[in-house]
């Protein structure tokens, strides 16, 4: 079975061996890591681990602080503005679909004042604002973004980094929930990099926050301490009881790209190929189509339609049958979408085409 579900996500079979091997019986300690305490010795080893492997995975610099969290990629929707915005200014947005619309929306919620500095709401939602037609505020504290829309299946091709008219850079915010550790990418670019863990780095219930550390410190009085990065980075991400399972898993991940899929730069050449092929075959065909503009397709989310709506249940059973589990699209837009994360075999992909040509002579 071969599974593109958009997340929680598939997760690599090398990954899963070593815990179930590890599962009862860690390093033969006699308990399982879900059993340890996290101020344990053996849990501070795991955790060091796997940031010290994420560290030389992304090339993080010392002067970012990485935060293993609980909450979801959401809970930093509010966390953001509570963190950044206790020095005044305003939070700016771009705007290029449901997820970046929604940290906006929470943005609000909270009483903060925003600015939406470019969006792709006008064009439908087919092709990132361009880097000339951004502008952000002469008083914009941060500029935040979603590289990766995952429902809306539109990425950036460009990191828009961007100065304000005094010449004052404006820290990046980047959530990259659906595209982190897909390929390498220039962490300096960013003043926060923050990404829920159960696409691209582990199971559920993980946030990895990676923060400057001159952005630390500055949240709003009211700001609660489980909210607070400050707090979270003084305790070492153990204000309270930390995902000790996810985080041990999301280390085993960081193992398995490092030294099984050959780093960053390796599995970028692999996702490439992985989407560039099944691209190929929806836009070679008249039966599929992807409306969004070639430079802006995702590399992890591939949605598509079929010219037949009315095939698409048909379609979803028989892929299931065939063993091509979780093709279905987001429930706001239909129609179906690939999930291609790292541990989607490019056999996967191979086999999804192979179906798809397959459903087309039968029915198209
Ligand atoms: N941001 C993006 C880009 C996502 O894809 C998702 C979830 O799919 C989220 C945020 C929300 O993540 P969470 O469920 O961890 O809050």
């Amino acid at each position: 079975h071969y599974n593109f579900c958009a997340g929680p996500a598939a997760l690599p079979d090398a990954v899963l061996a070593r815990a179930q091997r590890e599962m009862l019986d860690f390093e033969g300690r006699g308990l399982s890591v879900m059993e340890m305490s996290h101020r344990s010795d053996e849990f501070a080893g795991i955790a060091h681990q796997a940031e010290a492997c994420l560290r030389r995975l992304m090339g993080i610099p010392e002067q970012y602080r990485v935060l293993f969290l609980q909450g979801g990629a959401s809970m930093q929707f509010a966390m953001l503005p509570m963190n950044l915005l206790g020095r005044g200014g305003r939070a700016n947005f771009i705007q290029t679909g449901i997820w970046g619309k929604k940290a906006l929306a929470e943005a609000r919620h909270l009483g903060f004042d925003c600015h939406v500095a470019g969006e792709s709401e006008s064009n439908g939602h087919i092709e990132v604002p361009s880097r000339e037609s951004l502008q952000v505020s002469d008083d914009a504290a941060y500029l935040h973004y979603t590289a990766n829309e995952t429902i809306g299946g539109l990425e950036f091709d460009y990191v828009p980094t961007l100065a304000r008219a005094d010449g004052a850079d404006v820290p990046l915010v980047c959530d990259m929930s659906s595209s982190i550790l897909s390929g390498p990418i220039d962490v300096t670019d960013f003043g926060v990099i923050y990404a829920g863990a159960q696409k691209n780095i582990g199971p559920a219930g993980l946030t990895l926050v990676i923060v400057r550390e001159d952005l630390i410190g500055h949240a709003l009085a009211r700001t609660p301490t489980l909210f607070d990065y400050q707090a979270l980075a003084e305790a070492e991400s153990m204000v309270n009881t930390p995902p000790t399972y996810a985080w041990y898993l999301s280390g085993l991940v960081f193992d398995w790209l490092e030294n099984e899929m050959g780093g960053l730069a390796a599995i970028d050449a692999l996702n490439q190929r992985k989407a560039d092929k099944l691209y190929r075959a929806i836009d070679d065909s008249d039966f599929y189509s992807n409306p969004i503009a070639r430079h802006n397709r995702s590399r992890m989310n591939v949605p598509f339609v079929l010219a037949d709506s009315a095939l698409d249940k048909a379609f979803l059973s028989e892929a299931e049958a065939a063993g091509l589990l979780n093709l279905k699209g987001h429930r706001s837009v239909g129609g179906m979408r690939a999930s291609l994360y790292n541990a989607v075999p490019e056999a996967a992909v191979d086999a999804l085409i192979a179906f798809m040509h397959d459903f087309e002579q039968r029915k198209g």
